[in-house]
């Protein structure tokens, strides 16, 4: 019998996407889609970094950049009088052709940590991806980082970007750019913009605590309450991916109305279309969330209904984005 595989995840975010331990939480992210950083920690120690930039416009080879990024980290050690040891061209993945017609180099360093590193520009959309994985020096973990490296994938595919994190997960397409993020354990939200359309992407936990008192109708009209006030809403019922489900939308509410609210005077709200998908996901006990906000209405479209479609509220073995069956197929 094959030994039980430690389960993963994946994690997604602005196009970067890494199948890794379960236990792999993001811990920090900054920056866009042009540049940017995540990290990735379990219980104890950092697990994973990874840096991207765009690399059209580079001047310096993937050698180039590793030079200057190593000597940094040796002046670094140097101040802290830690002992750092690098190995540039390391062979520690047994499996390399799917680097093959990549810029790339491999490398690891030892100082209280060992580090795995990739540093990679894409054959498909030029971005520079620097991957590393931690380890402690003690700990034998050479297949684990080689199934963590394989899984990298940096871009979007058929025009989607993949977001994944803390177990949320979803597609949107790539014209939407993050604009704003609260993570918090009980309620994750993730905004994004694409001219003046907004998508907002929620999800709640501990459903059955929130709908003990009321149904989802009543709650998701009470807890946006202020989010809802500037639209005449219509809430309908509407079941989702198996799941009981509303599609609430909003209108804007007549000028006059408005006008005699006690609203900001300089900037007031742009009179917009607000179209929702709200459904309870028993079986992982959430609450999902699509909001769509537009200003004309034939922006509409019901976007919310395609984007429940890449939703994964609960496990579903076909719920893999596209772009990953490979990986799935070469792992076997
Ligand atoms: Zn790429
Ligand atoms: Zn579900």
């Amino acid at each position: 019998m094959a030994k039980a595989e430690p389960a993963s995840t994946l994690f997604g975010w602005q196009g970067i996407t890494l199948r890794v331990p379960a236990d792999w939480n993001l811990g920090r992210v900054d920056g866009d889609y042009q540049s940017g950083y995540a990290r990735l920690d379990d219980a104890e120690i950092v697990r994973a970094e990874v840096e991207w930039r765009e690399g059209k416009k580079r001047q310096l080879s993937i050698e180039q950049l590793v030079d200057r990024y190593l000597e940094g980290l040796e002046k670094k050690a140097e101040k802290s009088g830690l002992p750092f040891a690098v190995n540039r061209r390391a062979r520690f993945l047994k499996d390399k052709r799917w680097l093959e017609g990549s810029e790339y180099e491999l490398f690891t360093w030892e100082a209280d940590y060992r580090t795995y590193n990739l540093a990679r520009c894409c054959p498909d959309c030029g971005r520079i991806v620097l991957l590393r994985v931690l380890t402690r020096l003690q700990e034998k973990a050479e297949d684990l980082v080689g199934e963590v490296f394989q899984s990298l994938d940096d871009h979007p595919h058929e025009g989607q970007v993949c977001w994944s994190v803390y177990g949320l997960r979803f597609q949107l397409p790539a014209a939407f750019k993050l604009s704003g993020q609260e993570l918090k354990s009980g309620h994750l939200q993730l905004s994004f913009a694409r001219d003046r359309q907004v998508c907002r992407v929620h999800r709640l936990s501990l459903a059955h605590l929130l709908l003990k008192d009321t149904g989802l109708a009543d709650w998701y009209q009470g807890f946006f309450h202020k989010q809802l006030r500037d639209f005449k809403v219509e809430v309908e019922e509407a079941p989702l991916r198996g799941h009981p489900g509303l599609r609430v939308r909003g209108q804007p509410r007549s000028r006059w109305l408005q006008l005699v609210r006690p609203l900001p005077f300089l900037n007031p709200r742009p009179r917009q279309y607000q179209d929702s998908r709200v459904w309870r996901c028993e079986a992982a006990d959430k609450i999902c969330i699509i909001d769509h906000l537009y200003r004309k209405r034939e922006e509409g479209e019901d976007l919310p209904l395609r984007l429940s479609d890449g939703y994964f509220c609960h496990q579903e073995p076909q719920a893999e984005p596209p772009g990953h069956a490979q990986f799935a197929a070469g792992a076997q």
